[in-house]
């Protein structure tokens, strides 16, 4: 096996876009596969310290790590595919380099000397780098370097791959992703933008090993002798990687292209044979995706889908994925429907629509477009015994629209929205309180990993089968401890709680009252695997095949 730790940098040529996450995460899969311990670092080059800052809408979703960290929906791709815990070291920005830069030149750590862009930047990255593998006691650590060759933002990364290059040449190589286009009008594959991306990569002192050549189709033989004569590669270095309908093909894919025995041969590394019980299994899972008889139809009600025209359910990538897992476990088809909350807020006449479904998700979500949307989903889904499963935000709806509705408080809200209301049955956390005054907005959320206990003979306990989880979140406002007793009176049932018991982790009503609706103040979606499915989206579509059949 290996003597020191590998790194593969995976970079992207020619457009973003086209599968450097699921490169990553399917390099590690098949490495994995062949005995080797993996982890994945994913560099995102802006100057943002993390992703909890910016608009899911313009970056997709934000994964939450068991530590707390506010990362990349690649980072939820990686735990996904390689069935892995990661923590903040296996995330960077450029200001979070930057920012460990500066701070240590103000401990006078630098001893005194100038401290430069290059080199003191790019070996601030190495050492975090370097920290993954030795956190994760990794054969290989595959590196992610966010945007595309030839971009100013990431050329320090580059520097630093370079560097670590030079020190260690036996222990470094390089995945470039590039794109191929196939311009309608020529009707022919093009190989020179990625002739030139592999150049711009040279020019940062860096030649590819692999190259994972991403188009519409496969790619012939002819393109690949030009490619490999002009990007100075052998050809069965360049692995086709056509257009896929499911990206858990893409592992089998690039094994039929035996580039686990490629990259093994590329590091030196002798490697065992695949694991052919686990990737069975994975064969067994991908084929669900193509499985199109048996269909489970729900809607997720949102509001983070819009860029110009187009829409972008990345902004709900995990929730997506948990719902293929569960979907799949139970040999169903899941066909996602996308609906605008603002839409059921403005006409509730379109509410009738929602009995479409088998079920309806409310995930999580901020601000006040859309709610009384949602409000009225939650509502129509509870009155017509709709399964419903919701996401933080959609558990607080859960708790609104009952006291609300039932109990008769017609004002009860949250207070991100409407802080006046004399009934805030959401309410911010007392230690919350300071650092909203102070618009410290970045630091003010219960985020990361919570244990919780679960209550005997609820459906949350039934569906983990377990009394103690833990769970991820992020959110800023909890259930309001003072409208517990009220709500429990008329029903409701808190199913999950913080150890101490302070905190509403789960809320759900009592089978024989709903088929299904239940909500989580954590995001479950960050904890589904793919052959290890969350039980509580499991439990709702359960639910939903179960209210289907009637
Ligand atoms: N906006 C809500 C809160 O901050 C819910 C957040 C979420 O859904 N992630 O508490």
């Amino acid at each position: 096996m290996s003597k020191g730790t590998k790194y593969i940098f995976v970079v992207g040529g020619v457009i973003s876009g086209v599968g450097k996450g699921i490169t990553v995460s399917s390099i590690g899969l098949i490495l994995k596969n062949r005995g080797l311990t993996v982890t994945a670092v994913k560099i995102d080059p802006y100057i943002n310290v993390d992703a909890g800052t910016m608009n899911p809408t313009e970056h997709g979703e934000v994964f939450v790590l068991n530590d707390g960290d506010e990362t990349d929906q690649d980072m939820g791709n990686y735990e996904r595919f390689l069935n892995l815990s990661l923590t903040r070291v296996n995330y960077m920005t450029t200001g979070r380099v930057y920012q460990r830069v500066i701070e240590r030149e103000r401990n006078l750590e630098y001893k005194g000397k100038c401290v430069q862009v290059v080199p003191d930047v790019p070996l601030e990255v190495v050492d975090r780098i370097k920290n993954a593998g030795i956190n994760a006691k990794a054969d290989v650590v595959v590196v992610e370097i966010g945007g595309t060759v030839g971009e100013y933002e990431n050329i320090l990364f580059l520097e630093a791959a370079r560097m670590m290059k030079i020190a260690n040449p036996e222990d470094v190589y390089f995945v470039m992703v590039s794109y191929l286009p196939t311009p309608s009008k020529v009707g022919e594959m093009k190989t020179k933008p990625t002739q030139h991306a592999v150049r711009a990569l040279n020019a940062s002192g860096i030649q590819p090993d692999i190259l994972i050549a991403r188009g519409d189709t496969a790619l012939d033989e002819k393109r690949k002798e030009k490619l490999s004569l002009f990007c100075n590669m052998r050809p069965d270095r360049i692995i086709s990687a056509p257009d896929v309908d499911s990206v858990y093909d893409i592992p089998l894919n690039f094994e039929k292209e035996k580039l686990s025995d490629k990259l093994c041969d590329i590091m030196g590394l002798i490697c065992k044979t695949p694991d052919q019980s686990a990737w069975k299994a994975w064969n067994k899972f991908a084929k669900h995706a193509h499985n199109g008889k048996d269909v489970v139809k729900i809607a997720v009600i949102g509001k983070y889908f819009e860029t110009g025209d187009f829409v972008l359910s990345d902004s709900y990538l995990s929730v997506i994925e948990a719902i293929k897992y569960s979907s799949y476990a139970v040999n169903k088809k899941p066909i996602i429907s996308w609906l605008n909350a603002v839409d059921f807020e403005k006409s509730p006449a379109k509410l009738k629509e929602l009995k479409k479904y088998d079920g309806v998700i409310v995930p999580g979500g901020f601000g006040s477009r859309g709610v009384e949307g949602k409000l009225n989903v939650v509502r129509f889904a509870r009155e017509n015994k709709i399964p419903y499963f919701g996401l933080c935000y959609g558990m607080q709806m859960m708790v609104i629209e009952y006291a609300r509705n039932v109990l008769g408080l017609k004002d009860a809200h949250t207070k991100e929205i409407n802080p006046n209301s004399k009934n805030l049955v959401i309410d911010v956390m007392e230690s919350q309180k300071e650092n909203l005054k102070k618009n410290l907005y970045g630091g003010s959320m219960r985020l990361g990993g919570y244990k919780a206990i679960l209550k005997d003979g609820s459906i949350a306990r039934s569906a983990y089968g377990k009394k103690e989880i833990i769970e991820r979140h992020r959110h800023r406002y909890e259930v309001n401890p003072n409208f517990i007793p009220q709500l429990e009176k008329a029903g409701f049932v808190f199913s999950g709680r913080s150890p101490e018991g302070e905190l509403m982790e789960i809320a759900e009503l009592p089978k024989n009252k709903h088929p299904f609706f239940l909500g989580t103040q954590f995001h479950p979606e960050f904890l589904a695997h793919p052959l290890d499915p969350h039980p509580l989206f499991t439990a709702f579509v359960k639910a939903c095949v179960a209210s289907k059949k009637k």
